[in-house]
């Protein structure tokens, strides 16, 4: 495909913008070897029954279900990501003075660690970095509790009230933080440009950013490696890996990298 056009205009609109917004996906995440929900190679494409197992209402019901996954996440490849090139055109992005708001729905905290700072950096469906208390909502690092499991403990209870707990991540079927999500559509209503990344952009509410920008005003690129239910809607829509797409795109004119222009 020839995205020589839409990337030109795309990377013109990045220079132009003050305020860009960003909603990132898990396919931003996946040349650093964590692997999407639902694109070629995810883990619901693979294993469609997984997606039940990810369930709030599961997860509190049933033991079996904590134990498996905790056993999962002892090994996740998240602990040893690190980050890519796609997330380290989103910090130049920062460093250039343009970024608003990086809304993110991944969970695996790399954004903050390729240098995006934490104040803007909103993560709509929370961090695998914490842990919280379905009993109390006690809140403490993920590590700790992770080597209660290695220790032996199949599902680690709170050692505050003997609660359920569970990662600081939003599941299916559990509510959205009203003050985060709010943060995020009020971020995107600010935006002159927003930059769907790596997203399907079949999850709710958090897709409806991308209206809710356009209907404010703001441009809208799509990079993702498949078509998404936005892209007509889209100013530019960059069909692409991302790793490729995203230094071209966020690069300021003295930052450009190396090698061919997109063709
Ligand atoms: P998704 O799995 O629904 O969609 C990811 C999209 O990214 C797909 O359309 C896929 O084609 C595309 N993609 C994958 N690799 C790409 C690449 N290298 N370049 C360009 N495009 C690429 O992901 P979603 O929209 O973020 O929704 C899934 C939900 O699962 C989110 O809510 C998120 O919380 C969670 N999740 C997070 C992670 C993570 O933190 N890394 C990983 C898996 C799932």
């Amino acid at each position: 495909m020839n995205h020589s056009a839409p990337l030109e205009a795309a990377r013109g609109w990045v220079d132009a913008a003050r305020r860009i917004v960003v909603l990132a996906g898990a396919g931003i995440s996946t040349d650093s070897g964590i692997p999407d929900f639902r694109g070629p190679k995810g883990v619901w494409t693979k294993n469609p029954a997984a997606e039940k197992l990810s369930t709030l209402q599961n997860y509190l019901a049933d033991s079996d279900v904590r134990r498996a996954a905790w056993r999962g996440r002892l090994d996740s490849p998240a602990w040893s990501a690190r980050p890519n090139a796609g997330h380290l055109a989103l910090a130049a992005l920062e460093r250039r003075g343009k970024l608003h708001a990086l809304v993110t729905q991944n969970i695996d905290g790399l954004h903050q660690r390729a240098g995006n700072s934490p104040e803007r950096v909103i993560e709509v469906h929370g961090t695998i970095h914490f842990v919280t208390c379905w009993g109390c909502g006690w809140r403490g690092p993920m590590q700790p509790v992770l080597e209660r499991v290695r220790a032996g403990e199949d599902d680690p209870a709170c050692e505050a009230c003997g609660g359920i707990l569970k990662s600081a991540t939003i599941s299916f079927g559990q509510q959205l933080v009203p003050e985060v999500i709010a943060r995020a559509m009020q971020a995107a209503e600010e935006a002159d440009l927003l930059l769907a990344v790596g997203s399907s952009l079949q999850v709710y509410p958090v897709a409806g950013a991308v209206p809710a920008a356009k209907a404010a005003g703001a441009r809208v690129v799509i990079m993702n490696a498949e078509p998404t239910p936005f892209d007509d809607m889209a100013d530019a829509v960059l069909n692409g890996p991302l790793g490729e797409l995203l230094p071209r795109v966020c690069a300021g004119s003295s930052e450009t990298p190396p090698g061919p222009r997109a063709g």
